[in-house]
């Protein structure tokens, strides 16, 4: 087991070490050289998870995510696109369900003043 300090875990989660992770795991997931849907050069591509088209590493053709098992997760470039319409939706929804609780506590806190007043 090795202790590690607190630079090193910081510069293990460092994004330059992330886009190493990704570049490993999109080596090991690769399925051959095949035209990329996206850019439409002949490198090596992974397919995309969600429509299947084949992909190639550059940013501007996929989003990779690490996955289970040392796979990578391939969202290409469309699809993503797509992907974060429906995310700016959930954050939308997240962000109404805390201003609910807020609006919750404020009628809880008024009821206990109400509480207040009566037990004068
Ligand atoms: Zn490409
Ligand atoms: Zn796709």
């Amino acid at each position: 087991m090795t202790t590690l300090t607190f630079d090193e875990l910081n510069s293990m989660i460092d994004p330059y070490n992330d886009d190493m992770l990704i570049r490993t795991l999109f080596n090991l997931s690769v399925e051959g050289k095949d035209k990329c849907s996206q850019c439409e050069e002949i490198c090596d591509i992974v397919t995309c998870n969600k429509c299947g088209d084949a992909v190639c590493i550059k940013t501007t053709c996929s989003n990779l995510f690490p996955h289970h098992k040392n796979t990578i997760f391939a969202v290409c470039y469309r699809c993503s696109k797509e992907i974060s319409d429906k995310m700016n939706l959930v954050i939308d929804m997240g962000k109404l369900s805390s201003i609910k609780n807020k609006v919750k506590m404020r009628q809880n806190s008024s009821e206990n003043d109400e509480k207040l007043a009566l037990s004068k």
